[in-house]
């Protein structure tokens, strides 16, 4: 077994919820790891979307796509500070199993749906999937993961929720920081959502190179990037610069918190929680990061075509919760069973788990005219 630094989460103290006899021939964490491949969830990420809708086009990013370069940025991060490298890989491939339909626009409305029965968080309802929803050993629900990799989807949490989760909400009420793995997970996940959705966003043209190259570490990372080749075609271009800023984001954040290590020495994953934040950005690339994702927010996010799409999102997903809670015999037998001891909630879930596409389907047999 690869061996890492003490201050690593370690995979052979790790416990699960349920006990089991130890794994063969894999960490603990490795099977983690493997558990969330297998599961549903992720399959179904595959149709989940990030920005853009499934159907607007087979090269843009989806939640499986986003989830694979979020674990390949945290792995290698991890390699290099001696972390450990599976329960990186755990965590980042979970980190977004609990999204809604379409995005963020389907968890507002998901939430708006649930205000009055305790709202809707994709972070909690990522825990939930792997702890209660997915139905696939004969032992318990869910996935049996251990503590470390539970830890780690769950990114953040109010007070209120936190006080109902036993031991996971811990951290939330005493204000400590979960494993390095964990904290670097939620980096890495900023690194790359950041940064294809640059990459996305010229490709749908919605947003330009020009209005790009207002922002320093786009800029910066092109001209090096026209420097080395001054006819660069602009498909070319364009990845050229996108890998220069991924490459310097790992680098910054490799060599901070290398140095942070250094300087506050936690010898032990349990030093590490009550430590402050380590795994970091410098403050210049804090601020770099911070200028694009401004960027992102005013350009992309709100550009009136991606409204168009999280307006008619919301709706679908508004309509869908009124007529489920309005008749729960139209859900599937299952989750008809689930809402005679919680409606809403079971309306929730199985909202939540809806592809994209699955979504329009359910909405269209639920509401067009003529047959689908
Ligand atoms: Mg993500």
């Amino acid at each position: 077994m690869i061996k890492v630094a003490p201050y690593a989460a370690q995979a052979a103290q790790a416990l699960r919820r349920y006990p089991e006899a130890k794994a063969q021939g894999r960490s603990e964490f490795q099977r983690d790891r493997d558990r969330i491949i297998h599961s549903t969830a992720f399959r179904r990420l595959e149709y989940k979307t990030q920005v853009f809708v499934n159907h607007e086009g087979d090269l843009f990013r989806t939640r499986l796509t986003h989830s694979l370069e979020v674990a390949q940025i945290g792995r290698s991060i991890a390699r290099q500070l001696n972390l450990d490298e599976d329960l990186t890989e755990a965590i980042t491939l979970a980190h977004d199993l609990g999204h809604t339909p379409f995005g963020h626009a389907g968890q507002d409305a998901l939430n708006a749906c649930m205000k009055p029965y305790g709202g809707f968080e994709h972070n909690l309802q990522s825990l939930r999937v792997v702890d209660t929803l997915e139905a696939r050993y004969g032992g318990f629900d869910g996935l049996n993961l251990t503590f470390e990799t539970r830890e780690g989807i769950l990114k953040h949490c109010s007070r209120r929720n936190a006080l109902q989760l036993g031991e996971i909400g811990e951290r939330f009420l005493k204000k400590h920081q979960p494993s390095m793995e964990a904290q670097l997970a939620n980096l890495a996940d900023e690194v790359a959502y950041n940064n294809h959705d640059v990459d996305d966003g010229l490709r749908s043209g919605l947003i330009t190179i020009e209005e790009l190259c207002s922002i320093p570490i786009f800029s910066r990372h092109r001209d090096l990037a026209l420097q080395e080749y001054p006819d660069l075609p602009q498909r070319r271009l364009v990845h050229e610069t996108v890998r220069r800023m991924i490459g310097s984001l790992v680098k910054d954040l490799t060599v901070q918190s290398a140095a942070k290590i250094a300087e506050m020495g936690p010898r032990s994953v349990a030093e590490v929680r009550s430590l402050p934040p380590i795994i970091a950005f410098s403050p210049q690339m804090k601020k770099e990061q911070a200028q694009l994702k401004g960027f992102l927010q005013t350009h992309l996010y709100q550009h009136y075509r991606v409204a168009r799409m999280s307006s008619k999102a919301r709706r679908i997903v508004t309509a869908l919760f009124n007529a489920f809670a309005a008749e729960p015999k139209l859900l599937p037998p299952d989750f008809q069973l689930r809402a005679r001891e919680d409606k809403p909630r079971a309306i929730a879930d199985y909202i939540a788990g809806m592809t994209d596409r699955y979504a329009m389907l359910e909405h269209r047999r639920l509401f067009a005219v003529e047959t689908v």
